[in-house]
C-alpha cells in the first residue's frame, strides 16, 4: 500500500491554519502502517537550506492554454517521501494564498497547475500509488484530472477541512486549464452559478469523502452549515464520513516543547504554573493566581470574533486575565489595535507566532473557543495536552471532543473524552455563562486540577483515526 498525499500547506514548512498541523502529523501517522509521499509546492518562504531541502533532478514543462510552465521537483535530504514542486507562479508570493490585499488573482491557475504537477510528478517518477489523497479546494482539481483527463485507477480521497473555503473561480478558468467542457461544465460536478467550483468537483468526481469530524459530516447536510454546497453533499452522502482529527504529540507535547518556558508532565504538574508566571511576566503583567484565559487563532467571523470582542466589556470586571493571539481580517484587527489599551486584564498580540502560541497553552487555565462552527478544530486538543480546559461551543469536532464538566460522573473519570464547559447557543449570555462557570470552576481548585490532569491522559493522537484512513485507502 502507498498514499500519495497532496496538499497546500504542512508544518513545519508552510502553515495558515489546521491544514498545515494534520498534514504534517496524519502522514507521520500513516507511515508507522504504509509507505505515504507528501506534495508540497515549494513557496519561497520555505527555508531550503534549513529544511536540507534539495533538487531531485526532475524538471519538466507542463503547457496549458499554450503557456509553458517550467516544474522543478524537490525533495527533503532526510526524508525522500516529502516531495516539493517549485513554479514561480505557484510558489514566488509574499502569502500562501493571499496578501493584505485579498485573495491572489490567479488562484484558480496556482492551484490548478499544482493539481497538474502532483500527478505528472508521480507519473513521471513513476511512483506506485494506490490511494491519492486530496486536501481541500487546492488540490480538489486532482480529482476530476484523475477521472476525466489521465484516466487513473488509484483511489481518490477528498478531505474537506474547511467547506467555507470552495475555491470558487470565473469559468474563464476552463480554458486556462484547458478542462472539458462537455465533461466537466455540469451542475452535478464543476458548475457553480455559472462559475467553476474546485471543491464541488472534488466532491463529485472523489471515490470518497471525508471531513474532519463526524459532527461536522452532518451539519454540512444542512442549509445552515453546509455553504451553499449541502445538496451536493446529500447527493454524494453514500462516500461522506466524518472522521476526528488528531494532534502530534511529538509536536504539541509539554513534556518536550522547546518552545515553553518549563517542561513539564503529569509528574511535574506544578511546573504549569511556572509558565504561567513567565508569560505574565512577558507581557508585563502582574504575577497573581487569577484565572488565565486564552484565545489563540484567526480572526474571522467564524472563530466568533464577534463575541469575544463583545464580551471584553465585561470581562474587565472579573477577577481574570485575558491573553488573545491572533491574526486575520483587517477589520478585525483594527478593532483590536484600537480598543488594547482600554482593557487593563486584557492583552491582545496580532501576528502569527508559533512560539508565543505554545507558551499560551502551557501558561493558560482556560482557552476561549467561541467559533460559530469549526469542522474540527485543534486547538481544544492541543491544549488538554498542555492540561488547559477548554470552553467551547457546542458545534462540529468541539462537540465530539470536549464535554462540559457538569455532565461527567467523577467516578468513572477515565470513560470521558476531554472535559471542559461547552454552551449550546451563539450569543453573548449563553458565552459570558460559561465564563462564569469557568471563574466558579477555577475557584474549586482541587476539581479543577483534576480535569486539566484529567485532558492531559486524553488520547487525541492520531491512532484511532489513521486507522480508519487506511480502511478509507483500500
Ligand atoms: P483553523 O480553522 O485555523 O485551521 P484549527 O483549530 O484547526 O483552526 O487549527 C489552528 C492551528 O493554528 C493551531 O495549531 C493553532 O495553534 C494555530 N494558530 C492559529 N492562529 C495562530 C496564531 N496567530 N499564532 C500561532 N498559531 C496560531
Amino acid at each position: 500500500m502507498s498514499v500519495l498525499f497532496c496538499t497546500s500547506e504542512m508544518y513545519p514548512y508552510a502553515k495558515s491554519g489546521g491544514l498545515g498541523d494534520v498534514a504534517q502529523s496524519l502522514p507521520e501517522a500513516l507511515r508507522k502502517k504504509t509507505k505515504v509521499y507528501t506534495v508540497l509546492p515549494l513557496y519561497q518562504t520555505i527555508n531550503r537550506e534549513k529544511f536540507e531541502i534539495v533538487y531531485a533532478n526532475l524538471t519538466f514543462n507542463y503547457v496549458l492554454n499554450g503557456i509553458e510552465h517550467q516544474l522543478d521537483i524537490f525533495i527533503n535530504k532526510n526524508n525522500k517521501y516529502e516531495l516539493f514542486i517549485y513554479n514561480p507562479i505557484l510558489c514566488d508570493r509574499d502569502g500562501l494564498y493571499k496578501d493584505r490585499y485579498g485573495d491572489f488573482g490567479d488562484n484558480g491557475l496556482r492551484f490548478g497547475l499544482f493539481s497538474y504537477a502532483c500527478l505528472e510528478t508521480m507519473i513521471r517518477l513513476n511512483l506506485k500509488i494506490d490511494a491519492i489523497h486530496l486536501n481541500d479546494w487546492q488540490t480538489s482539481l486532482i480529482a476530476l484530472l484523475a477521472k476525466t483527463k489521465y484516466h487513473l485507477s488509484q483511489k481518490i480521497v477528498l478531505t474537506i477541512h474547511n467547506l467555507a473555503y470552495q475555491g470558487v473561480f470565473e469559468k474563464s478558468i476552463m480554458n486556462v486549464l484547458e478542462l472539458d467542457w462537455i465533461e466537466c461544465f455540469k451542475p452535478e460536478a464543476l458548475e457553480y452559478h455559472d462559475q467553476v467550483n474546485f471543491l464541488k468537483a472534488g466532491i463529485f468526481y472523489s471515490d470518497s469523502v471525508t471531513t474532519v469530524s463526524p459532527t461536522y459530516a452532518q451539519e454540512i447536510q444542512t442549509p445552515l452549515f453546509g455553504c451553499d454546497l449541502d445538496d451536493t453533499l446529500r447527493a454524494n452522502n453514500y462516500k461522506l464520513q466524518g472522521i476526528l482529527n488528531g494532534v502530534s504529540y511529538d509536536t504539541f507535547n509539554p513534556k518536550t516543547d522547546e518552545m515553553i518556558y518549563k517542561n513539564f508532565s503529569l509528574q511535574t504538574y506544578k511546573e504549569k504554573t511556572t509558565n504561567k508566571k513567565k508569560v505574565l511576566k512577558d507581557i508585563g503583567f502582574i504575577e497573581s493566581d487569577k484565572p488565565l484565559f486564552v484565545f489563540i487563532g484567526r480572526f474571522t467571523h467564524q472563530k466568533g470574533i464577534d463575541l469575544l470582542i463583545e464580551s471584553l466589556n465585561l470581562f474587565k470586571d472579573f477577577e481574570a486575565n485575558l491573553v488573545i493571539l491572533g491574526s486575520g481580517e483587517e477589520h478585525y484587527e483594527t478593532i483590536f489595535n484600537n480598543i488594547s489599551v482600554s482593557y487593563p486584564n486584557v492583552y491582545i498580540k496580532i501576528g502569527y507566532d508559533e512560539s508565543f502560541s505554545r507558551k499560551l497553552y502551557a501558561a493558560a487555565d482556560f482557552l476561549l473557543m467561541p467559533s460559530t462552527f469549526e469542522p474540527c478544530g485543534l486547538n481544544q486538543m492541543i491544549c488538554m495536552k498542555y492540561g488547559t480546559v477548554p470552553i467551547v461551543a457546542k458545534t462540529g469536532g468541539l462537540k465530539d471532543s470536549v464535554c462540559d464538566f457538569t455532565d461527567v460522573d467523577y467516578i468513572n473519570l477515565k470513560n470521558y473524552k476531554g472535559i471542559g464547559i461547552t454552551y449550546e447557543e451563539h450569543n453573548i449570555f449563553w458565552f459570558m455563562h460559561s465564563i462564569a462557570k469557568a471563574l466558579s470552576l477555577y475557584g474549586n481548585h482541587k476539581k479543577f486540577e483534576k480535569i486539566s490532569k484529567h485532558n492531559m491522559k486524553v488520547d487525541n493522537s492520531w491512532k484511532n483515526s489513521a486507522k480508519e484512513y487506511m480502511e478509507l485507502y483500500l
